[in-house]
């Protein structure tokens, strides 16, 4: 239905004029893209204009707060495709680090551009062009899960006589910071429900702004105005709007969408399509608009912040991204020996996993070699056997493929996706709508995506998917794990016993053994547990982790020497410099009370132990992080006396047990579970 060419009126002030934007025409801050001018900055960041190398046309939104939340809302959308949604193209992450959405660029106005020039409201059969157009969009996207939450004549355009909603999938979060913010413009807050304000996002929140825009189509006024934002809610909660305002017939379909109960809304698009008077007649979808270019803001008077040639400013990113799980430059765990192996690590992290398991065994056997030359006692022969035979095992286990395929606790319960329901044959959402398609299975990244892009989107996602867990489910995890810990601590301390020909005291040591290495792993798992999927300060972590030490060596102490009556002999003659506090002990030779406490207290300090938990480690089994913790602990009796392998032993039951124990998500998988889960919360 096109209308006549008289009612175009003159056009608003282009609003991107006096806008500083960050770059400048002929900028190419992503690659394969050329920006050609601002066009507007929203909520979420700025809007250019841009053409592709190969000439399309396109619509850039710089994106530069939120990136890791902002991610999973708009892939679970890249592949909607429906006539009144506006076409999202990808989403890349340039060299700053800053992300950006490549979506179809449309010429003509929004609705709020159209409504600027329409202070009574639109005329009835216009109003409906637009609330089909926008109501058939949005069926589309209740009908795969996903509740648009930013809904607002800002967001709908005019493409050539086609109704086009952008924005869907990018609100989730954002808006919820922004309502918290101080920035909040009052703008927003005109199409927001009433219960958003509990925290209520159910796609009720949609129906309740499709309400507002159908009052605002027909009054050219929203229904609850007011001076600041809390003004504006406080209506939303409390007043009721004036439905006079709009024609009588529209008034009960009006005020029943507005109404402030969710449950008395229409309870869908197509319930709210059907309760329209039919006096007005329905358009024949795809509703046709009277197409309107979009004013050209006038360039001249557009400020930038950042010429064309200037060079980019140097990353932020780094400082703003949360460090999360160590990336695979960075030691998950001995993060102070970092520097010491960053050359040892660039070669080795790169290797394939047949080539590393290679090495450490060909390593251990020269170690072993090596360790065995001139001691004719065989206790250094011990020891390498010791360390072969664990190298082997666990190489072989991993050649095996039991630690990368198998998941020892179930990670974080993919949610089902959304159910598709067909859209109700409605005249118009029929005609409208596209027959719904089931989604393809979540692309796990697009093609394009660098490495760096795929580790950051992977980063954001793990997160995505434990911060989605309730309590009730950690705490289940949690229990699952201090479980399992406690039978590898068993086991592994069994194995070493055993490889090391223990026969005098056996029982208790062993007792003694299985019983440190469990109490040390739930001493890692619980904490670790509490930070899970939290940034938190290293700091304070370090110092719960001093005293978990602490009371692990008390508890060591007063288990081992104490009540089993255990003596320690010292196997392993490790180079002595620091302080040696056998020469007061009550047992000759025995390590005292302070020993155990200064050397389970700095065992538990220095490394930073809780990473070999988290759920977002780059690998379910770390044998690096393993030899860290055997290492550190053979280090530490150097300067506190402890006598070893009794130490590396726990060290490494320790660190197995937490390892096997703690959930963990594949980083392959991230991507798609976090996108299989709902959109909306409600
Ligand atoms: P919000 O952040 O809540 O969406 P907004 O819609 O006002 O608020 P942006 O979405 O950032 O802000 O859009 C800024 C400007 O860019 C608006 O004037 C909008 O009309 C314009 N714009 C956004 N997307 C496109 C697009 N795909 N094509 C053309 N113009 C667009
Ligand atoms: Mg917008």
């Amino acid at each position: 239905m096109d209308l006549p060419a008289t009612q175009l009126q003159t056009p608003p002030e282009p609003r991107a004029a006096a806008m500083k934007f960050t770059y400048t025409s002929g900028s190419r801050p992503l690659d394969g893209y050329t920006i050609k001018r601002g066009i507007g900055q929203g909520g979420f960041g700025e809007v250019y204009y841009a053409t592709s190398d190969a000439g399309k046309e396109v619509a850039l939104k710089l994106i530069r707060r939120n990136l890791d939340v902002e991610l999973r809302g708009v892939t679970q959308c890249l592949n909607l495709k429906h006539p009144n949604l506006l076409a999202l193209f990808d989403i890349k992450i340039d060299e700053r680090g800053d992300s950006w959405v490549v979506m179809e660029y449309v010429a003509g106005e929004s609705l709020e551009d159209v409504l600027a020039r329409h202070p009574n409201g639109l005329p009835i059969d216009e109003a409906l062009l637009w609330f089909h157009g926008i109501a058939a969009g949005v069926a589309y996207l209740h009908d795969r899960g996903i509740v648009h939450r930013d809904l607002k004549p800002g967001n709908i355009f005019n493409d050539d006589g086609l109704v086009k909603i952008g924005d869907y999938g990018l609100s989730k979060f954002i808006s919820a910071s922004r309502r918290s913010g101080q920035t909040e413009s009052v703008g927003t807050v005109h199409y927001m429900a009433p219960e958003i304000a509990n925290g209520r996002y159910g796609k009720e929140i949609d129906l309740y702004a499709l309400g507002v825009i159908l009052y605002e189509l027909l009054s050219g006024q929203v229904p609850f105005e007011g001076e600041s934002v809390g003004e504006v809610l406080m209506k939303h909660l409390t007043a009721e709007p004036d439905v006079s305002r709009v024609p009588e017939a529209f008034r009960g379909v009006v005020a029943r969408s507005l109404a402030k109960d969710p449950q008395q809304r229409p309870h869908s698009v197509q319930e709210f399509l059907a309760a329209l008077p039919t006096d007005y007649g329905r358009p024949v979808a795809p509703a046709s608009l009277p197409s309107r270019p979009r004013p050209e803001p006038a360039l001249a008077e557009t400020t930038f912040l950042r010429s064309a040639d200037e060079p980019p400013a140097p990353p932020q990113r780094a400082a703003a991204m949360p460090t999360g799980n160590a990336g695979v430059n960075t030691p998950p765990i001995g993060a102070d020996a970092h520097t010491v192996f960053q050359r040892f690590l660039t070669w080795w992290t790169p290797l394939p996993k047949k080539k590393k398991i290679l090495a450490a065994g060909a390593a251990a056997i020269v170690l072993s070699a090596v360790t065995q030359m001139g001691s004719g006692d065989g206790e250094a022969h011990t020891f390498s056997r010791i360390l072969l035979l664990t190298v082997l095992i666990l190489g072989g286990m991993r050649l095996a493929g039991w630690f990368s395929n198998r998941p020892i606790v179930a990670p974080a319960t993919p949610r089902p996706a959304p159910p598709t329901r067909p859209v109700a044959a409605h005249p118009v959402a029929a005609a409208t709508a596209q027959a719904p398609q089931p989604l393809a299975p979540p692309a796990q990244y697009p093609v394009r995506y660098s490495r760096r892009e795929r580790r950051l989107a992977r980063r954001s996602s793990g997160r995505e998917l434990l911060s989605a867990k309730t309590s009730r489910e950690k705490v289940t995890e949690l229990f699952g794990s201090l479980l399992l810990s406690a039978l590898v601590a068993g086991a592994t301390s069994l194995l070493m016993l055993i490889v090391q020909h223990r026969d005098q005291q056996f029982y208790s040591e062993y007792a003694w053994l299985g019983l440190c290495a469990a109490m040390g792993a739930w001493g890692v798992l619980i904490p670790a547990k509490l930070w899970e999927g939290r940034q938190g300060d290293v700091v304070l972590r370090r110092f719960v982790m001093l005293g978990i030490g602490l009371a692990f060596g008390l508890a060591a102490f007063e288990t081992g020497p104490r009540l089993l009556k255990i003596v320690l002999e010292n196997d392993v003659h490790l180079p002595h410099v620091g302080f040696d506090s056998r020469s007061s002990s009550s047992v000759e030779g025995q390590p005292e009370v302070m020993s155990y406490l200064a050397y389970f207290g700095f065992l538990f300090l220095v490394l930073r132990w809780w990473k070999q938990a988290d759920p977002l480690r780059s690998s379910r089994l770390s044998l690096w992080s393993l030899l860290v913790c055997v290492f550190w602990a053979g280090a530490l009796s150097t300067c506190w006396y402890f006598p070893q392998p009794w130490g590396m032993m726990m060290a490494g039951a320790i660190s197995l047990a937490v390892q096997l124990s703690s959930p963990w998500i594949d980083p392959q998988n991230r991507v798609a579970q976090a996108a299989s889960a709902p959109a909306a919360s409600t």
